[in-house]
């Protein structure tokens, strides 16, 4: 939240910022009660003040002179702080806008502006600037993530781009020491004397809306900073666009049409399983008509999403996932997410959640689907508590996409021939990026997710009470028709989708 308190208390009461999610707020306080007025600043081209008697009043114009906001007297000194205000912020998105291009920078381009950004004077080194520059230069160039190195001599910066880090600049350490603070102030946290590993999470409303979530963490020299960018509700893939096979695709989406029952997201960190899950839940506020009541409790929150109901969890002040959720059992939900599952009192709360009306949608950390029922009882929860509430486990991983500027047919690799005609595809057309500018030289372009589903039966569970080895469990599952996600793996190599080095770990 950013909040502007140079302004004074009006007659009227406060009048603050709210900036979040991108939106942005006016919020006053009238006798007494909040109000709040939601206005896009980046859409606004005209701030208008019609003189009054002794009072003002405020109105926006959209970019079609439409009047969006037009409001309550205002007295004098408010208004004139609050033009100045979007003047000033006004003026340095443009002049963030003449430098930045609002399109895809390969990481060399962006590796060139971040250098000449760093050539100024450092008298006139603006650390808010810079970061503010440096976050929407990394999401420019598709990064997820900006990381700060220190090292003895400089710190390194790097984006992280399809997974992998890329180095963008060395940055001096008096420059590195006041982007720390800055981003520090940004997310609300104080100096400490002495560094503990701390989070927290800002939003910036210039030039355009984002989302940055700051994790700190003490090193035996300075501390390490972690920017990771969060998507917004608009860029979160939609449910056919995760790469689904189309068999699984149908079998998830025939799942979702459940009222009640535990579906599971298995992967490890990193692997998508928040993207998957969201864009569940999103395609059922769709296919309902926005009319269920969708809540969740996360840690962290990762997109705020208009329709559902978010927590975040919050052990300092006693808000654990359990006390959450618990909360959330009262509060009338059709759809509950639960961020992880982690020990046996949050997964059994969970699980007879789903056994008695709710859909429950919650991750596993696990290699594959069999073993995710394995990990939850080896936290402890009782094999009664999976018997037939868990619906359906989707496991996944994410792999690089071969570039689709610089790849050309070539010859398949021989073990992926081998797996293939395991399989029984008979036409391969593998494809290998050479290498580009598009795809900073790495041959790979975007990711794609990989899948298996496993729909239990009766019998699955009955072994269930039996104490099963994870071979056990595999051998059940396959003769069942399971379809491990080696299977999708190979089958998206040998149509050119992905590359072998993408996929050998998981076969
Ligand atoms: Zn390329």
């Amino acid at each position: 939240m950013i909040e502007v308190t140079a302004w004074r208390e009006s007659k009227i009461g406060r009048i603050g910022y709210d900036c979040r999610d991108g939106k942005v707020f006016i919020t006053w306080n009238f006798e007494g009660v909040d109000e709040k007025k939601e206005i896009r600043l980046s859409d606004i081209k005209k701030l208008n003040m019609e003189g009054y008697t002794s009072n003002y009043v405020l109105e926006f114009q959209d970019k079609n002179d439409k009047i969006i906001f037009k409001e309550k007297l205002l007295d004098k000194q408010d208004c004139e702080n609050l033009k100045l205000y979007l003047e000033q912020q006004m003026a340095e998105a443009s002049e963030l806008f003449e430098d930045l291009k609002r399109e895809y920078v390969p990481i060399r381009e962006a590796q060139k502006i971040i250098e000449e950004k760093l050539e100024i004077n450092p008298a006139d080194f603006d650390p808010d600037k810079f970061l503010r520059f440096l976050l929407f230069q990394a999401k420019y160039a598709r990064a997820t993530g900006v990381h700060f190195n220190p090292g003895q001599q400089d710190v390194r910066v790097r984006f992280r781009i399809d997974g992998l880090l890329m180095d963008v600049a060395r940055l001096h350490w008096e420059v590195y020491n006041s982007l720390l603070s800055s981003a520090k102030r940004l997310a609300g946290l104080i100096e400490l004397k002495r560094a503990i590993p701390r989070e927290g999470v800002f939003h910036l409303g210039f030039p355009e809306p984002l989302g940055v979530r700051l994790s700190l963490m003490p090193l035996t020299e300075g501390e390490k900073m972690i920017l990771r960018i969060l998507p917004f509700e608009s860029e979160l893939l939609k449910l056919e666009d995760l790469g689904m096979p189309p068999d699984i695709y149908e079998r998830y989406h025939a799942l979702l049409n459940s009222s009640k029952g535990m579906v599971l997201i298995c992967g490890p960190a990193g692997g998508g399983k928040t993207t998957t899950i969201y864009g569940s839940l999103l395609h059922m506020v769709d296919e309902s008509g926005d009319t269920l009541n969708i809540s969740t409790i996360e840690d962290p929150v990762e997109s705020h999403v208009e329709s559902f109901c978010q927590t975040q969890v919050d052990t300092k002040s006693g808000l654990t996932t359990f006390r959450g959720l618990s909360s959330i059992l009262r509060q009338d939900p059709d759809i509950i997410l639960v961020g992880d599952l982690r020990d046996y009192k949050v997964g059994e709360l969970a699980l007879s959640g789903a056994m008695d009306e709710h859909l429950m949608f919650s991750s596993v950390q696990a290699n594959n689907a069999p073993q995710a029922f394995l990990r939850i009882m080896e936290m402890g929860v009782a094999p009664a508590f999976l018997d037939s509430t868990v619906l359906v486990v989707l496991a996944q991983r994410l792999v690089r996409k071969v570039c689709s500027f610089c790849s050309e047919e070539a010859a398949p690799p021989e073990e992926l021939k081998k797996k293939a005609e395991e399989l029984g595809i008979k036409n391969i057309t593998y494809r290998a990026g050479k290498g580009c500018t598009a795809c900073n030289m790495t041959g790979y372009l975007g990711r794609t997710g990989v899948f298996e589903l496993f729909a239990p039966d009766k019998e699955f569970f009955n072994l269930l009470q039996s104490e099963p080895t994870l071979e056990q469990l595999l051998s059940e599952a396959k003769s069942k028709g399971y379809n491990a996600l080696s299977n999708d793996a190979v089958i998206k190599a040998a149509s050119g989708l992905t590359g072998w080095e993408e996929i050998k770990n998981i076969i």
